[in-house]
Formats: structure tokens, C-alpha cells, sequence
């Protein structure tokens, strides 16, 4: 089982997971987790409902990058120990389902507030990272596979041998084996959610003609996925579909 500190820092994780803005470990954490934790799940459900205005909020941070208060970290820390303190010195049992609720409120601002925090402090540095491509790692037939039939968007010279979604219960993952990737070239993915918000899903080098497996992970679920799609380093749409 997590322990509560580490618990605690996961769940501040959970805004900037869902925005897609961790590094790649950190990622990996917070998904390992997500499987085996409902508490945090929901979490990610509501906190994405809210993707949409975070999401603005980071573009204006783009364009006016401003200094989060020195203190705003320190707001957070203290507003999680004030609510444990509370909780440990609280005894009524008939208050305990209300006391829960708020509590799961609290959690929610800090993890918005965390993403809030991560937004405008990483504005331009490292905004958008993904999860490098696991390398030799194909669909086995026991996990569930959704076949995607991708389109060429170009005059690239790739061949997708098989392509497929996997859904996971921190997100969707999208698995290519292909050749004719440009040798050395950068690729990303990016899954689309129904309000147009673009979720980055890692990148991948090329390799030229060799075959090659890319495994690529957004935090975005499988039913708020409407497309997805894969851009050249010159940000040229390379490969997409309608899911
Ligand atoms: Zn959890």
C-alpha cells in the first residue's frame, strides 16, 4: 500500500497528470498508481472535467510568464497537514461520510492548484513531455485491443504494419509497428479530447526502414478520445484517425 506521504504527493500530481505535462518517470508513477487506486481515478475524472480552463490558464502563462507567489507551495503543504491534523483529531463516526467529502473537495483544489502551480512555473520548459517509446514490446493477445486503421497525412514514406488503442484505467495508449519513420526524425503523438483539447502521448525516433514499436501513452481515457494523431518534427500531421 502507498504510504500517506507518498499518497499525498501523487495526488498533487494528479492535476498536471491529467493536463500531460509530467516527465515520463513521474508519469509512469502516477499510472502505476492510478491502477490500483478508485480514490485517485475519480479524482482524475473530475479534475478533467476542468481541463479545458487549466488548459487556458497555461496559454496565457505562455505569453505573460509570471512568478507563482514564493509562498503558494507552502499554502498547499499547510492546507494538506491542517486537513490531516483535523481528520486524526475528529472522532464523530455520523460525521464521517460529510468529513469525507470534504475532504475528497480539498484534495481536488490541491491537486488543481499543484497543476496551476507546475503550469505557470514550467512555462517553457519541458511543457508537454511525454513517455519515450518502449522498444520491442507488441500486442499480446490477453490485454484489450482496439485496431485503429491510421491515414497517411503526407508524402512520408511509412508503412503501419499494425496499429491499435490500448485503454487503461489511467488513460489510453496507442501502439504502432511500422517502418519508413525517418531515421533520426522526432515524432509525436497527440490524442484529441471532445472539447479539441490536443493531449501529448510521448514521442519516438526514427529508425529508417528497420521495423519499429512505439508505445504511446496520454493520460487522456479511451472514451474522451476522439482522434489521434501523429506530427513530424515540423509539427506536420504525419499519420491520424477518427476513434
Ligand atoms: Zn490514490
Amino acid at each position: 500500500m502507498t504510504d500517506p506521504e507518498e499518497h499525498a504527493r501523487l495526488r498533487e500530481a494528479l492535476g498536471s497528470y491529467v493536463l500531460g505535462h509530467l516527465e515520463q518517470d513521474e508519469a509512469g508513477a502516477v499510472r502505476a498508481h492510478l491502477d490500483g487506486c478508485a480514490e485517485c481515478r475519480e479524482d482524475v475524472a473530475e479534475i478533467a472535467g476542468l481541463r479545458g480552463p487549466l488548459d487556458r490558464l497555461d496559454a496565457d502563462a505562455f505569453e505573460r510568464p509570471a512568478v507563482p507567489p514564493p509562498d503558494l507551495g507552502a499554502a498547499i503543504r499547510a492546507q494538506v497537514a491542517a486537513e490531516r491534523t483535523a481528520r486524526e483529531q475528529r472522532t464523530d463516526d455520523e460525521l464521517a461520510r460529510a468529513r469525507a467529502a470534504r475532504r475528497r473537495r480539498g484534495a481536488l483544489r490541491v491537486a488543481v492548484a499543484a497543476a496551476v502551480l507546475v503550469a505557470v512555473a514550467g512555462a517553457g520548459v519541458g511543457l508537454g513531455r511525454g513517455t519515450a517509446p518502449e522498444t520491442e514490446v507488441a500486442a499480446t493477445p490477453t490485454i484489450p485491443w482496439e485496431p485503429v486503421s491510421l491515414r497517411h497525412a503526407g508524402g512520408e514514406d511509412v508503412q503501419v504494419e499494425d496499429a491499435g488503442l490500448v485503454p487503461h484505467t489511467w488513460g489510453v495508449e496507442l501502439r504502432i509497428t511500422a517502418t519508413g519513420f525517418a531515421a533520426g526524425e522526432v515524432y509525436r503523438a497527440s490524442f484529441e479530447a471532445e472539447d479539441g483539447t490536443m493531449l501529448p502521448a510521448g514521442e519516438f525516433v526514427g529508425v529508417g526502414e528497420k521495423e519499429m514499436h512505439c508505445n504511446l501513452q496520454s493520460s487522456l481515457l479511451r472514451d474522451d478520445a476522439v482522434r489521434v494523431v501523429v506530427t513530424d518534427a515540423e509539427g506536420r500531421t504525419v499519420l491520424w484517425s477518427r476513434l
